[in-house]
């Protein structure tokens, strides 16, 4: 299966999450926290490359002299999440030949932006979670709720609760 940045950062986020995805469950055109996202993807970074789609798999938010990866966040709230997601991006492209330095997050909203790198140990961690991704989204149901604070702001939400 071709796993996408998306594939791994609901990973990180919750594998319900990532679940419903993998299965084409879409509701996030529904969710004013998403169409935000987008709409900072849109509005506030593209002076630069703009959006590059790799390989049909992986969406960069733009690279610069294809060496720093940069992805945009609206928040710090799920960082982790957002760190792997640019490390699964690096390691994708330096799968594919390109000499890929390290990442930043841009956090628009915050004027902030974090450096990311992406190490041996990176490597092997990224590894099995491929693998996992791949064992979630063939399971025939989906993975229990986390009951967590992020599931209300979530476009699962009804899904999962109601
Ligand atoms: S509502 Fe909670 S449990 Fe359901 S998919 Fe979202 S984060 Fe996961």
């Amino acid at each position: 299966m071709k796993i996408s940045g998306t594939h791994v950062y609901y990973y990180f986020v919750c594998k319900r999450k990532l679940w419903c995805f993998s299965k084409a469950i879409r509701m996030e055109h529904l969710d004013e926290n998403v169409q935000l996202g987008k709409l900072l993807d849109e509005s506030s970074y593209n002076r630069d490359s703009g959006q590059v789609m790799i390989d049909e798999t992986v969406n960069i938010d733009f690279i610069r002299d294809w060496k720093i990866l940069h992805e945009v966040k609206k928040s710090r709230a799920i960082e982790e999440a957002g760190i792997w997601q640019l490390k699964y991006y690096i390691y994708f492209l330096r799968k594919k030949g390109i000499a890929i330095e390290n990442g930043v997050i841009d956090y628009p909203k915050l004027r902030r932006r974090e450096e990311v790198e992406l190490t041996d140990e990176d490597e092997q961690t990224l590894e099995a979670v491929l693998k996992d991704i791949e064992a979630i989204c063939v399971q025939d149901k989906p993975p229990k709720v986390i009951e967590k604070p992020i599931c209300k702001k979530c476009a699962y939400f009804e899904y999962c609760y109601i």
